[in-house]
């Protein structure tokens, strides 16, 4: 017999013999038997989902379902949390992502990290981090719509696998993928959004900051900000 029956059964014995301390005992044992009962589904739930992130990455890995396929050395499915509140989303990976396959590790990831840090409370082991397109267009030219559609039924999976409470996207292209508009972010970014029913924040792209100075860097902080308030 299982451990799930065997416990009320121990608990109806000892009502009959009116032993109150061998109770308290016996609901310990249901609690603690709750716990870790809880403790293996949600390890087996982090199994399961690191399998399908890897199983996707090597996807990625193999991929030529468009053009940039050729000019990569890396492709770039994306790093962190297995079950995060937040996915921030970026457009593609650039030279430094593409060699060291990882998102975000170049300057704009330093960026992206002390907004991090500074607004979010967070560090980026606690978020996950990904693109809209998974390898690096040539020179860093903005991803064409036919590349992106082409792409983004991984990140669909990882959206899917990580079930994030918010996504904040980061710049125009990014946005416009998610979000069926021609808004650009100054005026988009006044407002929430949503993606496959999770609350979308969007925000400037760290390489626009790096691009506009501190009059940028303010605005990204004040959208950082409040996605720190939204998740509470
Ligand atoms: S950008 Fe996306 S769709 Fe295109 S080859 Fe890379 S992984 Fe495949």
């Amino acid at each position: 017999m299982d451990s799930r029956t065997s416990l009320p059964l121990l608990f109806d014995d000892k009502v009959s013999e009116g032993g109150g301390t061998q109770n308290n005992i016996s609901q310990n044992n249901i609690s603690q038997n709750n716990i870790s009962q809880n403790n293996i589904s949600q390890d087996k739930i982090s199994e399961t989902k690191t399998a399908e992130l890897q199983k996707l990455a090597l996807k990625v890995d193999a991929c030529k379902k468009c053009l940039l396929c050729n000019d990569r050395k890396n492709a770039v499915l994306g790093e962190g949390a297995i079950s995060p509140e937040l996915l921030i989303v970026g457009e593609a990976p650039g030279f430094f992502e593409d060699q060291q396959k990882r998102p975000f590790v170049g300057r704009s990831g330093k960026l992206l990290d002390h907004l991090i840090e500074t607004c979010l409370n967070m560090k980026r082991e606690d978020l996950y981090i990904a693109n809209v397109v998974k390898c690096r267009p040539k020179d860093n030219r903005t991803p064409t719509k036919i590349e992106i559609n082409s792409c983004l039924v991984y990140l669909n999976k990882q959206v899917e696998l990580l079930n994030p409470k918010l996504i904040l996207t980061l710049g125009n292209t990014a946005f416009r993928a998610l979000v069926d508009t021609d808004l650009g972010i100054t005026k988009a970014r006044n407002n929430l959004y949503s993606y496959r029913n999770i609350t979308l924040v969007p925000t400037f792209h760290p390489s626009a900051a790096l691009r506009g100075g501190k009059s940028v860097v303010d605005l990204m902080e004040v959208d950082f900000k409040k996605v720190r308030s939204i998740l509470g």
